[in-house]
């Protein structure tokens, strides 16, 4: 990494002609000087990212405005769901529209001050619903998400930290089988791809979880599916791995990537220049913004989301349980019971909405009608980076090579993380991945 004032000419010295950018460059230079990565973005991405980037022998800055992890990836549901590879436009999708835009009250909602920011998104994410885009989707969703929980493992592992996971399977409660039906396809093309699970009676929920109430009877067990106890604990472990291996991690704003003769060559950081051999975009939500003055436009929205903690609630399942009509994750973390969920459009810049966050613990009451929820902390909020097939960027940008994305993960961020991180360090620095990046590249919404 370099700070410096004035350009320099030939700085990235591994990359051989206008339309590179791709994996063996990084390996072809024979390596005799670490390459130098900014990863910009320290959410769960990036800091997976620059741990992969790390181990492989990269000179890794990592640069975010806030702390490491302090963002969104400080409060999901901590749901480690490897077998999650249905997108979430599945066929149907368009009769559920007018709900998005009408009930105040649904799983999923649009403010209509948002209706005209939202449409063109929504339109693009109901045209990925068409049978053939799903299943393509859903492919690229397993070579992703496929050995998600080895990645985290390996991190965490090696960080003495392999207490953050808990690997109790994961609960999704049906009223009952017609109820469940609703879900099917969802469902099989999941089990297509090889998750394991087990649809339970009113008994066999019980036996798993002693106090869910009797509204649901039926349920989904997913026993290869885990969880993290502490996503915030996960990512400052992450970040002190990243700092074991060499790597720095800098507080700052990225105002723009440097980019000259059509190659990126670094970042400018609280207006100072960092000069390095690749960049890679991590910043969630906000990747957008620092791709479109390169004339790169990806639908990147937020979908916003909220949880509620409960240090002491008086019931404690055993694993993410999950009530399936309100796409809410009630996980047992090891600070208390954490209600996670609710989709908001509505931008990065509005305030929370407290109401959408009070939902919640209607939907707890559900669940768990006898939770204590006198000691509620108050509600945190987070942006989902979403795109409308459901897929992240994840990979070179061919235009600008120096330039690698690592971002819009979604619902799956977490899930994701690990192995998008050692998916781009493979691409970056070798071995050459098996995997084809092609259905994650930018080059898609072109
Ligand atoms: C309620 C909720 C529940 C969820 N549950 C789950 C779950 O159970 N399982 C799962 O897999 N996923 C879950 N997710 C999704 C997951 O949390 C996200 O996909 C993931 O955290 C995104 O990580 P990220 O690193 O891409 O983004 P972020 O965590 O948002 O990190 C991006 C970082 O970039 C920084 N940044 C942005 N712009 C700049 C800039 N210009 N300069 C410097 N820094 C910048 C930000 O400060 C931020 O720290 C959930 C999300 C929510 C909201």
């Amino acid at each position: 990494m370099r700070r410096d004032a004035a350009p320099v000419a030939g700085a990235v010295g591994i990359c051989c002609g206008p339309h590179c950018g791709a994996a063996d460059h990084g390996q072809a230079s024979g390596m005799e000087q670490k390459p130098s990565v900014l990863v910009v973005g320290a959410g769960i991405v990036g800091l997976c990212t620059a741990w992969y980037l790390a181990r492989a022998g990269a000179d890794v800055t990592l640069v975010d405005r806030d702390g490491p992890g302090e963002g969104t990836s400080s409060g999901n549901a901590g749901a480690i769901s490897a077998g999650s590879v249905a997108p979430l436009a599945m066929p149907g999708i368009l009769r559920q529209v007018p709900g998005m835009l009408l009930d105040p009250k649904g799983a999923l909602h649009i403010p209509a001050r948002y209706w005209p920011k939202a449409l063109p998104w929504l339109w693009r994410f109901v045209m990925e619903a068409r049978p053939e885009r799903v299943e393509k989707i859903a492919e690229a969703l397993a070579v992703l998400l496929n050995g998600a929980e080895d990645r985290h493992l390996e991190i965490l592992e090696a960080e003495g930290a392999l207490d953050l996971i808990e690997r109790n399977g994961q609960l999704y409660l049906y009223h009952n089988p017609a109820h469940l039906a609703k879900d099917d396809a969802a469902w099989a093309l999941r089990r297509a791809h090889g998750l394991d699970m087990r649809v339970l009676n009113r008994i066999e929920v019980l036996e798993l979880e002693p106090e869910v109430s009797k509204t649901y009877g039926t349920g989904v067990f997913l026993p290869q599916q885990s969880h993290s106890v502490n996503p915030l604990r996960q990512a400052r472990v992450i970040a002190r791995g990243v700092e074991r291996m060499g790597g720095r991690i800098l507080r700052g704003s990225v105002s723009a990537v440097i980019a000259e003769e059509r190659r990126v060559t670094g970042a400018i950081v609280d207006g100072t220049p960092i000069r390095t051999d690749h960049v890679v975009l991590a910043a969630g939500a906000w990747s957008a913004k620092l791709l479109a003055p390169l004339g790169i436009k990806v639908p990147l929205e937020s979908q916003r989301g909220y949880h509620i903690m409960l240090p002491t609630p008086g019931v404690m399942p055993r694993r993410p349980v999950v009530p399936a009509d309100r796409k809410v994750f009630i996980t047992p973390m090891e600070d208390g019971l954490r209600i996670a969920g609710s989709v908001e459009f509505g931008g990065t810049e509005a305030p929370p909405n407290p109401a959408r966050a009070a939902m919640l613990l209607e939907d707890l009451a559900r669940v768990y009608p006898q939770a204590d929820m006198r000691d509620a902390r108050p509600h945190w909020m987070g942006h989902r980076p979403c795109l409308p097939d459901s897929l992240p960027v994840v990979g070179p940008v061919k235009a600008w090579p120096g330039l690698w994305c690592a971002f819009g993960h979604g619902h799956l961020g977490l899930t994701g993380s690990a192995p998008t991180g050692a998916m781009i360090a493979s691409a970056m620095l070798g071995p050459k991945p098996n995997t084809d990046l092609t259905p994650f590249g930018v080059e898609r919404f072109a």
